[in-house]
C-alpha cells in the first residue's frame, strides 16, 4: 500500500509515514500507543506541522494530528488551560476577551499548545520576563509511550524542566496549562543602525529596558531595531501599527523575494531590486510602525492553514549577549564572502532577539546566560540547504545554540557542542520513559542517541 506524505507547512521537510491519525480524546492517544501492530513505531504528535526540522516526522512509523483537540478548556484569574492542538493564536484572542495575556506573545499564531509547552520558541524578552513560551507552562498532562497517564506540575520542577524541551519524545501532551498575567498597554517603536552604530550603542539599547527585536540586512551592513515596553496608557488602542508589520511579514515580503528569484534572471538585477525594496522597508518602519498604544495580541500571526506562494522558512541560533557585536559583524561578513563565492543570498530580511536567561527547559539555548539570535530567512531560493549548512558550521563556532524545531540541519557534534552534559541527563529521563523507543524518531536518534 502506498504511504501517506506528510510535508511541514512550509513543504521543505518531507515524510512517508505509514500511518497518519487524527486524534480526538484522550482515549484515541492511549489505544495508538498501546497497538505497536496497527500504529507503528515512531509515533509522534503534531500540531500545525510548522517546525522547519524533521523533529516530528515519522518514517514508517505514525504520526498523530492533535489539531481537533482544540478545546479552550478554563481561563483562570492567572492561567489558561487548553488541548494540546489547540492554536496559540486562539487561546491568545480568548484571553483578550478577559482582559488578560500570555507572558510571550510571539508572532506565530498556529503553533499548537502542545508544541508550545514541550519545544522551542521564541520572541524578544520583556523587561524582567522569559523569551520561551514553555517557560510559562505550569501544568503538563500527557499520555506516556506505554499509555499511561500522567500529570506534571511545579511540585516537580526537575521533571517539568525536562518536559519543557521533550518535543513529544516522553509522551503525547493533550492539556497544557500556561500562566497568564493582566492584559497591559504596549508601546514600540523601530531605529534604524548601521553596524558601527548599532556595535557601539548595544549597551545603551540594553540599558532602555525594553525587548530588543531586530530585523538584519547583512548585505547593506543595517539593522532596524524594534523596541517593546509595557506601560500605562489610556484611550483606545491603536490597532493599525501591528497589522501593517504583520502583512509585510506574512505576505510583502517574502512573496517579493520569491518573485524576485523567479522573474529576474541575474543576480545584480535581484540585489538591486532586494536591498531597494528593504531600504524602502526601513524607512517606513521607522515612520509608521510606531505607538504609545498597542495591544501584545494584535503582534500574533494567523498563517493560512496551507500554505501558498508567500510562504518562508528560517533558521535560528543564539549567541551569548557579551559577544553578539563581534559575532553579528562576522556574520554579515560570512553572508556577503557567502555570496561572493557561491553567488547565493536569502532572499528575504533577517531577524533576531534578545533573550533572557532561562533554565524554565533543559534545552533552553539561553540556559547560560542572556543570549542574541541571528536568524536567515528565506523562501527556499536555490541554495538555500547549502547555505544552512556553512551558517551551521558559522554558528556553531561561535558558540551558538540551536533550537532543534527550528535550525534546520545542523549535526550530532554541534547538538554536543551546544548542550554538553544535557544530553546525557535528557537520555536518561527518555530511556526510563521510553525504553522500547516507542517516541524516537531518526532525527532525534541521530542527534541525541
Ligand atoms: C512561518 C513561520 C513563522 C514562525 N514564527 C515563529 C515565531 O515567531 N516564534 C517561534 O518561536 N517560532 C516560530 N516558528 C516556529 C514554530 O513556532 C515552531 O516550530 C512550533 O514548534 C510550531 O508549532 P506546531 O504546532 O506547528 O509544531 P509541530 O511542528 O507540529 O511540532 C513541533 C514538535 O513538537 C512535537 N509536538 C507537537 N505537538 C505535540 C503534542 N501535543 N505532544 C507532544 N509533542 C508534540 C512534535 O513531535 C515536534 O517534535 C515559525 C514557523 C513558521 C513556519
Amino acid at each position: 500500500m502506498e504511504k501517506p506524505e506528510v510535508r511541514s507547512w512550509e513543504g521543505g521537510i518531507v515524510s512517508y509515514p505509514s500511518v497518519v491519525v487524527q486524534v480526538r480524546s484522550v482515549d484515541d492517544i492511549v489505544s495508538i500507543l498501546k497497538n505497536s501492530e496497527k500504529y507503528p513505531s515512531p509515533v509522534r504528535a503534531v500540531g500545525s506541522n510548522h517546525s522547519t526540522t524533521r523533529c516530528g516526522t515519522a518514517e514508517n512509523g505514525t504520526v498523530v494530528n492533535m489539531t481537533k483537540m482544540n478545546q479552550i478548556i478554563a481561563v483562570g484569574p492567572d492561567t489558561v488551560t487548553a488541548g494540546g492542538g489547540a492554536l496559540y493564536i486562539d487561546v491568545s484572542q480568548e484571553l483578550l476577551k478577559h482582559d488578560l495575556q500570555f507572558y510571550v506573545n510571539v508572532e506565530i499564531g498556529n503553533m499548537s499548545m502542545g508544541s508550545a509547552a514541550c519545544g522551542g520558541t521564541k520572541d524578544a524578552s520583556m523587561p524582567g520576563e522569559f523569551g520561551q513560551v514553555c517557560s510559562y507552562a505550569t501544568k503538563i498532562k500527557l499520555v506516556t509511550p506505554s499509555g499511561e497517564l500522567l500529570e506534571v506540575t511545579e511540585d516537580d520542577p526537575e521533571l517539568l524542566q525536562i518536559m519543557r524541551s521533550s518535543y513529544g519524545l516522553l509522551g503525547i501532551i493533550y492539556e497544557v496549562t500556561f500562566k497568564v498575567k493582566p492584559l497591559r498597554p504596549m508601546a514600540v517603536e523601530h531605529k534604524t543602525y548601521s553596524l558601527d552604530e548599532f556595535e557601539t550603542q548595544l549597551p545603551s539599547l540594553i540599558a532602555r529596558e525594553e525587548s530588543l527585536m531586530y530585523y538584519l540586512f547583512p548585505h547593506q551592513s543595517v539593522i532596524t531595531v524594534e523596541f517593546r515596553k509595557y506601560h500605562d496608557a489610556s484611550g483606545p488602542p491603536n490597532r493599525t501599527v501591528w497589522k501593517m508589520r504583520n502583512l509585510v511579514w506574512k505576505k510583502i515580503a517574502p512573496g517579493f523575494g520569491y518573485l524576485v528569484w523567479k522573474f529576474v534572471p541575474t543576480n545584480p538585477l535581484r540585489t538591486l531590486l532586494i536591498d531597494g525594496f528593504y531600504r524602502l522597508i526601513q524607512f517606513l518602519m521607522t515612520l509608521l510602525l510606531k505607538s504609545s498604544h498597542t495591544i501584545p495580541q494584535d503582534q500574533t500571526i494567523r498563517y493560512p492553514d496551507k500554505s501558498n506562494w508567500t510562504r518562508y522558512t528560517f533558521s535560528i541560533w543564539a549567541f551569548p549577549e557579551e559577544t553578539f557585536t563581534k559575532v553579528l559583524r562576522a556574520y554579515f561578513e560570512f553572508c556577503q564572502d557567502y555570496y561572493r563565492k557561491h553567488g547565493y543570498r536569502t532572499n528575504v530580511g533577517n531577524v533576531g532577539y534578545r533573550i533572557m536567561r532561562d533554565t524554565s527547559s533543559l534545552f533552553s539555548y539561553s540556559f547560560t546566560g542572556n543570549v542574541m539570535t541571528a536568524d536567515p530567512v528565506s523562501t527556499r531560493n536555490p541554495g538555500w540547504e547549502q547555505f544552512l549548512e556553512a551558517y551551521n558550521e558559522f554558528c556553531s563556532r561561535h558558540n551558538g545554540v540551536p533550537l532543534f524545531n527550528q535550525s534546520d540541519r545542523f549535526t550530532r557534534e554541534q547538538t554536543v557542542k551546544a548542550f554538553g552534559n544535557r544530553i546525557q541527563k535528557f537520555q536518561d529521563y527518555r530511556r526510563r520513559f521510553d525504553p522500547t523507543n516507542r517516541l524516537l524518531n531518526d532525527f532525534f536518534r541521530e542527534l541525541l542517541d
